[in-house]
Protein backbone atom coordinates (compact mmCIF):
# COMPACT_ATOMS: atom_id res chain seq x y z
CA UNK A 1 0.00 0.00 0.00
CA UNK A 2 2.95 2.49 0.33
CA UNK A 3 3.13 3.15 -3.07
CA UNK A 4 -0.59 4.39 -2.99
CA UNK A 5 -0.59 8.37 -3.21
CA UNK A 6 -3.24 10.30 -1.11
CA UNK A 7 -4.22 13.85 -0.96
CA UNK A 8 -5.95 15.78 1.48
CA UNK A 9 -7.26 18.81 0.39
CA UNK A 10 -7.01 21.29 3.36
CA UNK A 11 -4.79 21.51 6.55
CA UNK A 12 -7.29 22.35 9.19
CA UNK A 13 -7.15 19.80 12.07
CA UNK A 14 -9.22 17.11 10.19
CA UNK A 15 -7.08 17.18 7.28
CA UNK A 16 -3.73 16.97 9.22
CA UNK A 17 -4.78 14.17 11.60
CA UNK A 18 -5.65 12.64 8.40
CA UNK A 19 -2.32 13.13 6.92
CA UNK A 20 -0.49 12.15 9.81
CA UNK A 21 -1.88 8.96 10.49
CA UNK A 22 -1.74 7.92 6.90
CA UNK A 23 2.25 9.14 6.58
CA UNK A 24 2.71 7.23 9.79
CA UNK A 25 0.94 4.05 8.00
CA UNK A 26 3.96 4.73 5.41
CA UNK A 27 1.59 5.96 2.37
CA UNK A 28 2.44 9.07 -0.09
CA UNK A 29 0.34 12.20 1.25
CA UNK A 30 0.25 15.39 0.00
CA UNK A 31 -1.74 18.36 1.54
CA UNK A 32 -2.74 20.60 -0.18
CA UNK A 33 -4.00 23.91 1.94
CA UNK A 34 -5.28 27.59 -0.06
CA UNK A 35 -4.54 29.59 3.01
CA UNK A 36 -0.65 30.58 3.71
CA UNK A 37 -0.97 28.58 7.05
CA UNK A 38 -1.81 25.22 8.12
CA UNK A 39 -4.84 24.69 10.66
CA UNK A 40 -7.61 26.44 9.18
CA UNK A 41 -9.98 27.56 12.14
CA UNK A 42 -7.10 27.19 14.20
CA UNK A 43 -5.47 29.93 13.37
CA UNK A 44 -3.97 33.24 14.99
CA UNK A 45 -4.12 36.68 13.92
CA UNK A 46 -1.44 39.74 14.42
CA UNK A 47 -2.32 42.54 16.14
CA UNK A 48 0.15 45.36 17.02
CA UNK A 49 3.26 42.51 17.09
CA UNK A 50 1.44 40.21 18.83
CA UNK A 51 0.00 36.95 17.85
CA UNK A 52 -3.72 36.61 19.32
CA UNK A 53 -5.18 33.04 18.81
CA UNK A 54 -8.46 34.00 16.83
CA UNK A 55 -10.24 30.13 16.53
CA UNK A 56 -10.52 27.35 19.46
CA UNK A 57 -9.49 28.57 23.08
CA UNK A 58 -11.50 25.61 24.87
CA UNK A 59 -8.95 22.74 23.93
CA UNK A 60 -10.87 19.35 25.35
CA UNK A 61 -11.12 15.23 24.73
CA UNK A 62 -7.29 15.02 24.92
CA UNK A 63 -7.61 11.44 24.14
CA UNK A 64 -8.04 11.84 20.86
CA UNK A 65 -4.74 13.40 20.19
CA UNK A 66 -3.10 11.47 22.45
CA UNK A 67 -3.72 8.55 20.58
CA UNK A 68 -3.25 10.08 17.31
CA UNK A 69 0.16 11.22 18.42
CA UNK A 70 0.74 7.69 20.02
CA UNK A 71 -0.02 5.98 16.66
CA UNK A 72 2.35 7.96 15.02
CA UNK A 73 4.98 6.74 17.41
CA UNK A 74 5.51 9.36 20.11
CA UNK A 75 3.00 11.09 22.32
CA UNK A 76 1.01 14.67 23.16
CA UNK A 77 3.81 15.79 25.76
CA UNK A 78 6.51 15.11 23.95
CA UNK A 79 5.45 17.72 21.06
CA UNK A 80 3.40 20.52 22.74
CA UNK A 81 3.15 21.97 26.30
CA UNK A 82 -0.35 21.47 27.85
CA UNK A 83 -1.81 22.24 31.29
CA UNK A 84 -4.78 21.27 33.20
CA UNK A 85 -7.25 23.89 34.11
CA UNK A 86 -8.59 23.99 37.46
CA UNK A 87 -10.89 26.75 36.75
CA UNK A 88 -12.79 25.93 33.69
CA UNK A 89 -15.35 29.50 33.19
CA UNK A 90 -16.08 32.42 35.44
CA UNK A 91 -19.27 33.55 33.82
CA UNK A 92 -21.09 37.14 35.01
CA UNK A 93 -24.80 38.18 34.19
CA UNK A 94 -24.26 41.73 36.02
CA UNK A 95 -22.18 43.43 37.88
CA UNK A 96 -23.28 41.33 41.11
CA UNK A 97 -24.31 38.13 39.63
CA UNK A 98 -20.70 36.08 39.19
CA UNK A 99 -20.22 32.26 38.60
CA UNK A 100 -17.26 29.92 38.51
CA UNK A 101 -17.18 26.42 37.32
CA UNK A 102 -14.22 24.18 38.34
CA UNK A 103 -12.99 20.85 37.09
CA UNK A 104 -13.88 19.54 40.54
CA UNK A 105 -17.43 18.73 40.47
CA UNK A 106 -17.65 19.23 44.31
CA UNK A 107 -15.73 22.72 44.04
CA UNK A 108 -18.54 24.10 41.28
CA UNK A 109 -21.47 22.21 43.49
CA UNK A 110 -20.95 24.55 46.08
CA UNK A 111 -20.01 27.43 43.98
CA UNK A 112 -23.63 27.13 42.01
CA UNK A 113 -25.06 26.14 45.89
CA UNK A 114 -23.49 29.66 46.91
CA UNK A 115 -24.87 31.56 44.12
CA UNK A 116 -28.55 29.87 43.56
CA UNK A 117 -28.82 27.80 46.43
CA UNK A 118 -28.79 24.40 47.53
CA UNK A 119 -31.53 22.82 45.25
CA UNK A 120 -29.72 24.27 42.33
CA UNK A 121 -26.28 22.74 43.14
CA UNK A 122 -28.05 18.74 43.73
CA UNK A 123 -29.76 19.30 40.41
CA UNK A 124 -26.14 20.23 38.85
CA UNK A 125 -24.70 16.63 40.49
CA UNK A 126 -27.98 14.77 38.94
CA UNK A 127 -27.26 16.68 35.89
CA UNK A 128 -23.12 15.86 36.16
CA UNK A 129 -24.39 12.22 36.37
CA UNK A 130 -26.69 12.12 33.80
CA UNK A 131 -24.38 14.16 31.01
CA UNK A 132 -21.45 11.32 31.85
CA UNK A 133 -24.12 8.89 31.00
CA UNK A 134 -24.79 10.52 26.99
CA UNK A 135 -20.99 10.67 27.18
CA UNK A 136 -20.75 7.24 28.08
CA UNK A 137 -23.23 5.81 25.83
CA UNK A 138 -22.45 7.91 22.72
CA UNK A 139 -18.53 7.88 22.91
CA UNK A 140 -17.98 4.07 21.59
CA UNK A 141 -20.66 3.76 19.18
CA UNK A 142 -20.92 7.33 17.76
CA UNK A 143 -18.00 9.12 18.23
CA UNK A 144 -15.69 6.63 17.70
CA UNK A 145 -17.24 4.56 15.11
CA UNK A 146 -18.54 5.20 11.43
CA UNK A 147 -21.61 7.56 10.56
CA UNK A 148 -24.46 5.61 11.83
CA UNK A 149 -28.24 5.61 10.93
CA UNK A 150 -30.58 5.35 13.97
CA UNK A 151 -31.02 2.00 13.24
CA UNK A 152 -27.21 1.46 13.54
CA UNK A 153 -27.03 3.37 16.71
CA UNK A 154 -29.51 1.18 18.06
CA UNK A 155 -27.87 -1.45 17.09
CA UNK A 156 -24.51 -0.39 18.30
CA UNK A 157 -25.53 -0.08 21.54
CA UNK A 158 -27.27 -3.14 22.15
CA UNK A 159 -30.12 -4.07 24.24
CA UNK A 160 -28.52 -3.32 26.92
CA UNK A 161 -27.62 0.41 26.00
CA UNK A 162 -31.02 0.66 24.81
CA UNK A 163 -32.51 2.23 28.46
CA UNK A 164 -29.35 4.83 28.34
CA UNK A 165 -29.85 5.66 24.85
CA UNK A 166 -33.21 6.78 25.85
CA UNK A 167 -32.51 8.01 29.21
CA UNK A 168 -30.47 10.71 27.32
CA UNK A 169 -33.77 12.07 25.70
CA UNK A 170 -32.91 12.15 21.85
CA UNK A 171 -35.78 14.00 20.96
CA UNK A 172 -35.85 16.74 23.56
CA UNK A 173 -33.89 19.67 23.27
CA UNK A 174 -31.41 21.09 25.51
CA UNK A 175 -32.96 23.56 26.81
CA UNK A 176 -36.58 21.85 27.80
CA UNK A 177 -34.23 18.76 29.25
CA UNK A 178 -32.13 21.48 31.33
CA UNK A 179 -35.21 22.37 32.97
CA UNK A 180 -35.25 19.04 34.58
CA UNK A 181 -32.44 19.72 36.36
CA UNK A 182 -32.04 23.47 37.07
CA UNK A 183 -35.37 25.92 38.00
CA UNK A 184 -32.61 29.06 38.18
CA UNK A 185 -32.89 30.44 34.21
CA UNK A 186 -29.09 31.75 35.12
CA UNK A 187 -28.09 28.04 35.06
CA UNK A 188 -29.72 26.53 32.77
CA UNK A 189 -28.54 29.31 30.22
CA UNK A 190 -24.98 28.70 31.14
CA UNK A 191 -25.64 25.05 30.52
CA UNK A 192 -27.16 25.32 27.11
CA UNK A 193 -24.55 28.05 26.04
CA UNK A 194 -22.70 24.40 25.15
CA UNK A 195 -24.74 24.18 22.20
CA UNK A 196 -23.41 26.61 20.23
CA UNK A 197 -19.75 24.91 20.47
CA UNK A 198 -21.61 22.91 17.92
CA UNK A 199 -22.82 25.93 16.75
CA UNK A 200 -26.31 25.57 17.56
CA UNK A 201 -28.88 27.21 19.48
CA UNK A 202 -30.38 25.17 23.00
CA UNK A 203 -33.53 25.63 22.09
CA UNK A 204 -33.48 23.51 18.83
CA UNK A 205 -30.38 21.53 19.67
CA UNK A 206 -30.87 17.85 21.25
CA UNK A 207 -30.40 17.05 24.56
CA UNK A 208 -27.61 14.78 23.83
CA UNK A 209 -25.51 17.86 23.82
CA UNK A 210 -25.32 18.10 27.06
CA UNK A 211 -22.63 15.64 26.90
CA UNK A 212 -20.51 18.20 25.98
CA UNK A 213 -20.66 19.59 29.64
CA UNK A 214 -18.91 15.98 30.61
CA UNK A 215 -16.26 16.72 28.57
CA UNK A 216 -15.68 19.94 30.15
CA UNK A 217 -15.70 18.31 33.54
CA UNK A 218 -12.99 15.42 32.68
CA UNK A 219 -10.85 18.07 31.08
CA UNK A 220 -9.64 21.45 29.62
CA UNK A 221 -6.02 22.17 28.90
CA UNK A 222 -4.61 25.24 28.23
CA UNK A 223 -1.91 24.57 25.29
CA UNK A 224 1.40 26.71 25.17
CA UNK A 225 1.48 28.63 22.33
CA UNK A 226 -2.08 28.45 22.04
CA UNK A 227 -4.26 25.61 19.66
CA UNK A 228 -3.37 27.04 16.42
CA UNK A 229 0.56 25.72 18.06
CA UNK A 230 -0.94 22.62 18.21
CA UNK A 231 -2.43 22.27 14.52
CA UNK A 232 1.08 22.96 13.69
CA UNK A 233 2.23 20.50 15.81
CA UNK A 234 0.44 17.98 13.88
CA UNK A 235 1.27 19.15 11.06
CA UNK A 236 5.26 19.27 12.03
CA UNK A 237 4.99 15.49 13.28
CA UNK A 238 2.82 14.44 9.46
CA UNK A 239 5.84 16.19 7.50
CA UNK A 240 8.37 14.23 9.66
CA UNK A 241 6.60 11.13 9.11
CA UNK A 242 7.13 12.05 5.37
CA UNK A 243 3.72 14.10 4.18
CA UNK A 244 4.68 17.26 2.02
CA UNK A 245 1.90 20.27 3.07
CA UNK A 246 1.59 22.77 0.12
CA UNK A 247 0.17 26.08 1.77
CA UNK A 248 -0.74 28.59 -1.01
CA UNK A 249 -2.26 25.88 -3.00
CA UNK A 250 -5.95 26.32 -3.83
CA UNK A 251 -7.60 23.16 -5.57
CA UNK A 252 -10.12 24.08 -7.84
CA UNK A 253 -11.30 21.01 -8.77
CA UNK A 254 -11.01 16.99 -8.20
CA UNK A 255 -10.80 14.91 -10.92
CA UNK A 256 -11.79 11.43 -11.53
CA UNK A 257 -11.33 9.17 -14.49
CA UNK A 258 -14.94 8.40 -15.72
CA UNK A 259 -14.92 5.72 -12.49
CA UNK A 260 -12.94 7.27 -9.21
CA UNK A 261 -10.96 10.06 -8.14
CA UNK A 262 -7.90 10.14 -9.99
CA UNK A 263 -6.47 13.45 -8.46
CA UNK A 264 -6.65 16.91 -8.01
CA UNK A 265 -6.31 20.21 -10.37
CA UNK A 266 -4.47 23.57 -8.67
CA UNK A 267 -6.27 27.09 -9.57
CA UNK A 268 -3.08 27.82 -11.66
CA UNK A 269 -3.75 24.57 -13.24
CA UNK A 270 -0.91 22.35 -12.18
CA UNK A 271 -2.69 18.55 -12.05
CA UNK A 272 -1.19 16.22 -9.59
CA UNK A 273 -2.43 12.59 -9.90
CA UNK A 274 -3.56 10.20 -6.59
CA UNK A 275 -5.15 6.81 -6.09
CA UNK A 276 -7.24 8.75 -3.25
CA UNK A 277 -8.60 12.23 -1.61
CA UNK A 278 -9.40 13.42 0.94
CA UNK A 279 -11.66 16.80 1.37
CA UNK A 280 -10.95 18.31 4.45
CA UNK A 281 -12.90 21.57 3.09
CA UNK A 282 -16.04 22.01 4.27
CA UNK A 283 -19.00 19.31 2.52
CA UNK A 284 -20.92 22.79 1.58
CA UNK A 285 -18.13 23.61 -0.60
CA UNK A 286 -18.51 20.09 -2.04
CA UNK A 287 -22.51 20.37 -2.07
CA UNK A 288 -22.04 23.42 -4.30
CA UNK A 289 -19.43 22.23 -6.88
CA UNK A 290 -16.43 24.32 -5.50
CA UNK A 291 -14.57 21.52 -6.28
CA UNK A 292 -16.24 20.44 -9.37
CA UNK A 293 -19.82 19.81 -10.35
CA UNK A 294 -19.05 15.71 -10.50
CA UNK A 295 -18.46 16.15 -6.59
CA UNK A 296 -21.80 17.84 -5.64
CA UNK A 297 -23.27 14.46 -4.71
CA UNK A 298 -20.61 13.66 -2.10
CA UNK A 299 -21.26 16.86 -0.46
CA UNK A 300 -24.08 18.78 1.15
CA UNK A 301 -25.85 22.06 -0.09
CA UNK A 302 -26.74 23.81 3.62
CA UNK A 303 -29.50 26.43 2.97
CA UNK A 304 -28.74 29.21 4.92
CA UNK A 305 -31.15 28.46 7.28
CA UNK A 306 -29.93 24.98 8.13
CA UNK A 307 -26.71 26.49 8.84
CA UNK A 308 -24.72 26.35 12.26
CA UNK A 309 -23.54 29.60 13.60
CA UNK A 310 -21.03 32.15 12.65
CA UNK A 311 -19.42 34.31 14.78
CA UNK A 312 -18.12 37.82 14.61
CA UNK A 313 -14.72 37.83 16.66
CA UNK A 314 -12.25 40.75 18.00
CA UNK A 315 -8.49 39.84 18.55
CA UNK A 316 -6.89 42.60 20.56
CA UNK A 317 -4.40 43.93 22.85
CA UNK A 318 -6.02 46.03 25.81
CA UNK A 319 -5.56 46.75 29.51
CA UNK A 320 -8.40 45.06 31.37
CA UNK A 321 -9.62 46.82 34.40
CA UNK A 322 -12.86 46.23 36.89
CA UNK A 323 -13.41 42.48 36.55
CA UNK A 324 -11.17 39.19 37.64
CA UNK A 325 -11.01 37.20 34.20
CA UNK A 326 -10.36 34.33 34.03
CA UNK A 327 -8.57 32.66 30.98
CA UNK A 328 -11.98 31.73 29.85
CA UNK A 329 -14.93 34.56 30.91
CA UNK A 330 -18.45 34.59 29.32
CA UNK A 331 -20.91 37.54 29.89
CA UNK A 332 -24.49 36.61 29.29
CA UNK A 333 -27.41 38.57 28.10
CA UNK A 334 -30.55 38.91 29.74
CA UNK A 335 -32.56 37.27 27.33
CA UNK A 336 -31.09 34.22 26.14
CA UNK A 337 -33.84 33.37 23.98
CA UNK A 338 -34.66 36.82 22.12
CA UNK A 339 -30.92 36.18 21.43
CA UNK A 340 -30.85 33.42 19.28
CA UNK A 341 -34.13 34.41 17.54
CA UNK A 342 -32.61 37.41 16.52
CA UNK A 343 -29.62 35.77 15.17
CA UNK A 344 -31.31 32.54 13.20
CA UNK A 345 -35.00 34.27 12.64
CA UNK A 346 -33.81 37.99 12.29
CA UNK A 347 -30.74 37.32 10.66
CA UNK A 348 -29.61 40.30 12.75
CA UNK A 349 -26.69 40.37 15.51
CA UNK A 350 -28.85 40.97 18.69
CA UNK A 351 -28.41 44.29 20.78
CA UNK A 352 -27.55 42.74 24.33
CA UNK A 353 -25.41 39.88 23.02
CA UNK A 354 -23.71 36.82 25.53
CA UNK A 355 -19.62 37.43 25.04
CA UNK A 356 -17.20 34.84 25.38
CA UNK A 357 -14.03 36.44 26.44
CA UNK A 358 -10.34 34.52 26.03
CA UNK A 359 -7.55 36.69 28.42
CA UNK A 360 -4.97 34.42 26.37
CA UNK A 361 -1.95 35.64 28.87
CA UNK A 362 -3.82 34.30 32.29
CA UNK A 363 -3.98 30.52 33.23
CA UNK A 364 -6.25 28.14 33.45
CA UNK A 365 -6.13 27.87 37.46
CA UNK A 366 -7.34 32.10 37.71
CA UNK A 367 -3.97 32.97 38.75
CA UNK A 368 -2.68 37.20 38.45
CA UNK A 369 -3.52 39.47 35.58
CA UNK A 370 -0.73 40.37 33.50
CA UNK A 371 1.08 43.64 34.25
CA UNK A 372 -0.37 45.77 31.41
CA UNK A 373 -2.12 45.16 28.41
CA UNK A 374 -3.25 41.70 27.31
CA UNK A 375 -4.32 39.51 24.51
CA UNK A 376 -8.12 39.26 23.95
CA UNK A 377 -9.95 37.40 22.14
CA UNK A 378 -13.83 38.36 22.16
CA UNK A 379 -16.16 36.62 20.55
CA UNK A 380 -20.76 36.95 19.59
CA UNK A 381 -22.48 34.56 18.00
CA UNK A 382 -23.59 35.95 14.36
CA UNK A 383 -25.76 34.42 11.46
CA UNK A 384 -24.13 32.75 9.20
CA UNK A 385 -25.14 35.22 6.35
CA UNK A 386 -21.53 35.88 4.95
CA UNK A 387 -20.88 36.47 1.03
CA UNK A 388 -24.90 36.61 0.58
CA UNK A 389 -25.59 39.40 3.28
CA UNK A 390 -21.94 40.99 4.68
CA UNK A 391 -22.40 43.16 7.76
CA UNK A 392 -22.58 46.67 7.40
CA UNK A 393 -19.36 48.86 8.85
CA UNK A 394 -22.77 50.10 11.05
CA UNK A 395 -23.77 46.81 12.29
CA UNK A 396 -20.05 46.18 13.33
CA UNK A 397 -19.15 49.22 14.75
CA UNK A 398 -23.43 48.72 16.93
CA UNK A 399 -22.18 45.30 17.31
CA UNK A 400 -18.92 46.44 19.43
CA UNK A 401 -20.97 49.21 21.48
CA UNK A 402 -23.33 46.14 22.57
CA UNK A 403 -20.09 43.87 23.44
CA UNK A 404 -18.55 47.00 25.41
CA UNK A 405 -21.49 47.94 26.76
CA UNK A 406 -22.32 44.33 27.71
CA UNK A 407 -18.71 44.17 29.89
CA UNK A 408 -19.31 47.41 31.82
CA UNK A 409 -22.65 46.38 33.05
CA UNK A 410 -20.33 43.04 34.55
CA UNK A 411 -18.14 45.59 35.83
CA UNK A 412 -15.32 44.98 32.89
CA UNK A 413 -13.63 48.15 31.06
CA UNK A 414 -11.23 47.48 28.30
CA UNK A 415 -8.47 50.19 27.00
CA UNK A 416 -7.63 48.69 24.26
CA UNK A 417 -3.61 49.47 23.02
CA UNK A 418 -4.10 48.34 19.31
CA UNK A 419 -6.35 48.70 16.42
CA UNK A 420 -8.27 45.00 16.92
CA UNK A 421 -8.35 42.44 14.06
CA UNK A 422 -12.07 41.66 12.99
CA UNK A 423 -13.26 38.89 11.70
CA UNK A 424 -17.01 38.82 10.40
CA UNK A 425 -19.39 36.01 8.86
CA UNK A 426 -18.38 37.51 5.77
CA UNK A 427 -14.94 37.17 6.70
CA UNK A 428 -15.06 33.20 7.57
CA UNK A 429 -17.15 32.97 4.60
CA UNK A 430 -14.15 34.27 2.34
CA UNK A 431 -11.46 32.03 4.57
CA UNK A 432 -13.59 28.64 4.02
CA UNK A 433 -15.18 28.27 1.03
CA UNK A 434 -19.37 27.42 0.72
CA UNK A 435 -20.08 28.37 4.10
CA UNK A 436 -21.34 31.50 4.42
CA UNK A 437 -19.45 31.68 7.65
CA UNK A 438 -20.75 28.84 9.46
CA UNK A 439 -18.19 27.14 11.64
CA UNK A 440 -19.69 24.18 12.31
CA UNK A 441 -21.36 22.46 9.09
CA UNK A 442 -24.82 21.65 9.48
CA UNK A 443 -26.78 23.20 12.25
CA UNK A 444 -27.71 20.66 15.21
CA UNK A 445 -30.96 21.34 14.90
CA UNK A 446 -33.45 18.50 16.26
CA UNK A 447 -32.36 14.41 16.61
CA UNK A 448 -32.23 14.21 12.85
CA UNK A 449 -29.40 16.92 12.28
CA UNK A 450 -26.77 14.94 13.47
CA UNK A 451 -27.43 11.93 11.36
CA UNK A 452 -27.70 13.85 8.18
CA UNK A 453 -23.78 14.89 8.37
CA UNK A 454 -21.88 12.94 5.55
CA UNK A 455 -19.66 10.17 6.87
CA UNK A 456 -15.88 9.72 5.62
CA UNK A 457 -16.65 7.62 2.71
CA UNK A 458 -18.86 9.19 -0.19
CA UNK A 459 -20.64 7.99 -3.45
CA UNK A 460 -17.62 8.65 -5.52
CA UNK A 461 -15.28 6.20 -5.07
CA UNK A 462 -11.62 7.09 -4.05
CA UNK A 463 -12.76 10.07 -2.90
CA UNK A 464 -12.99 10.64 1.72
CA UNK A 465 -14.48 13.64 3.89
CA UNK A 466 -13.02 14.80 6.91
CA UNK A 467 -13.95 17.95 9.09
CA UNK A 468 -16.04 19.70 11.51
CA UNK A 469 -18.80 19.40 8.95
CA UNK A 470 -18.53 15.45 8.65
CA UNK A 471 -19.41 13.02 11.28
CA UNK A 472 -19.06 13.00 14.42
CA UNK A 473 -18.94 17.00 14.51
CA UNK A 474 -17.05 20.20 15.23
CA UNK A 475 -14.70 21.02 17.50
CA UNK A 476 -11.08 20.26 17.59
CA UNK A 477 -11.26 16.72 18.80
CA UNK A 478 -14.23 15.74 16.82
CA UNK A 479 -12.93 17.09 13.34
CA UNK A 480 -9.65 15.14 14.43
CA UNK A 481 -11.29 12.26 15.06
CA UNK A 482 -12.90 12.77 11.78
CA UNK A 483 -9.41 12.96 9.93
CA UNK A 484 -8.85 9.51 11.50
CA UNK A 485 -12.10 7.72 10.43
CA UNK A 486 -11.39 9.34 7.33
CA UNK A 487 -7.68 7.45 7.55
CA UNK A 488 -9.25 4.40 8.55
CA UNK A 489 -11.86 3.80 5.88
CA UNK A 490 -9.43 4.77 3.12
CA UNK A 491 -6.96 2.38 4.63
CA UNK A 492 -9.35 -0.46 4.66
CA UNK A 493 -10.60 0.20 1.02
CA UNK A 494 -7.31 0.22 0.17
CA UNK A 495 -6.38 -2.77 1.39
CA UNK A 496 -9.94 -5.21 0.21
CA UNK A 497 -9.05 -3.39 -3.73
CA UNK A 498 -5.39 -4.57 -3.55
CA UNK A 499 -6.95 -8.42 -2.03
CA UNK A 500 -9.18 -8.34 -4.80
CA UNK A 501 -6.84 -7.30 -7.38
CA UNK A 502 -4.68 -10.19 -6.44
CA UNK A 503 -7.15 -12.79 -5.94
CA UNK A 504 -8.19 -11.63 -9.78
CA UNK A 505 -4.87 -11.95 -10.81
CA UNK A 506 -4.37 -15.34 -8.99
CA UNK A 507 -7.40 -16.31 -10.41
CA UNK A 508 -6.19 -15.27 -14.05
CA UNK A 509 -3.28 -17.24 -13.60
CA UNK A 510 -4.81 -20.60 -12.88
CA UNK A 511 -6.98 -20.12 -16.08
CA UNK A 512 -4.26 -20.36 -18.07
C1 LIG B 1 -13.84 31.50 16.40
C2 LIG B 1 -13.91 29.99 16.61
C3 LIG B 1 -13.90 29.49 17.91
C4 LIG B 1 -13.95 28.10 18.11
N1 LIG B 1 -13.85 27.63 19.40
C5 LIG B 1 -13.65 26.30 19.59
C6 LIG B 1 -13.21 25.83 20.85
O1 LIG B 1 -13.00 26.61 21.79
N2 LIG B 1 -12.98 24.49 20.99
C7 LIG B 1 -13.14 23.62 19.96
O2 LIG B 1 -12.89 22.40 20.13
N3 LIG B 1 -13.54 24.05 18.74
C8 LIG B 1 -13.78 25.37 18.53
N4 LIG B 1 -14.08 25.84 17.27
C9 LIG B 1 -14.35 24.87 16.20
C10 LIG B 1 -13.07 24.25 15.65
O3 LIG B 1 -12.11 25.24 15.46
C11 LIG B 1 -13.38 23.56 14.31
O4 LIG B 1 -14.48 22.67 14.45
C12 LIG B 1 -12.20 22.78 13.76
O5 LIG B 1 -10.99 23.47 13.91
C13 LIG B 1 -12.51 22.51 12.28
O6 LIG B 1 -11.50 21.75 11.68
P1 LIG B 1 -11.68 21.19 10.22
O7 LIG B 1 -10.93 19.92 10.13
O8 LIG B 1 -13.13 21.16 9.85
O9 LIG B 1 -10.93 22.20 9.27
P2 LIG B 1 -11.06 23.77 9.04
O10 LIG B 1 -10.47 24.46 10.21
O11 LIG B 1 -12.42 24.14 8.61
O12 LIG B 1 -10.04 23.94 7.84
C14 LIG B 1 -10.34 23.55 6.53
C15 LIG B 1 -9.15 23.94 5.69
O13 LIG B 1 -9.41 23.61 4.32
C16 LIG B 1 -8.85 24.63 3.52
N5 LIG B 1 -9.51 24.59 2.22
C17 LIG B 1 -10.82 24.75 1.95
N6 LIG B 1 -11.06 24.67 0.64
C18 LIG B 1 -9.86 24.43 0.05
C19 LIG B 1 -9.44 24.25 -1.32
N7 LIG B 1 -10.33 24.29 -2.31
N8 LIG B 1 -8.13 24.04 -1.57
C20 LIG B 1 -7.23 23.98 -0.56
N9 LIG B 1 -7.57 24.17 0.75
C21 LIG B 1 -8.87 24.38 1.05
C22 LIG B 1 -9.15 25.90 4.31
O14 LIG B 1 -8.30 26.97 3.90
C23 LIG B 1 -8.87 25.45 5.73
O15 LIG B 1 -7.54 25.65 6.10
C24 LIG B 1 -14.04 27.22 17.02
C25 LIG B 1 -14.06 27.73 15.71
C26 LIG B 1 -13.98 29.11 15.51
C27 LIG B 1 -13.92 29.65 14.11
Amino acid sequence: MTDKRVIVIGAGIGGLAAALTLAAAGLDVTVLERADQVGGKMRSVPVGGSAIEAGPTVFTMRWVFDELFEEAGTSLEAEIGLRPASLLARHAWSGRERLDLFADVAASADAIAAFAGPREAEGYRRFCTRAAEVYRTLEGPFIRADRPSPVDLAQRVGLAGIGSLWRIQPFATLWSALGEYFRDPRLRQLFGRYATYCGASPFEAPATLMLVAHVEQVGVWTVEGGLSRLAGAVADLAMRRGARIRTGAHVARILTDGHRVAGVELADGERIAADAVIANADVSALGTGLLGADMIPAGDRIPPRERSLSAVTFGMTARAQGFGLAHHSVFFSADYRSEFDAILRGRRLPPDPTVYVCAQDRDGDGGPAPGGPERLLLLVNAPADGGERPLTPREIAACETNILRKLSACGLTLEPTEQATITTPDGFAGLFPGTGGALYGRASHGWTATFKRPGARTRVPGLYLAGGSVHPGPGVPMAAQSGRLAAAALRADLDSTARSHKAAMSGGTSMR
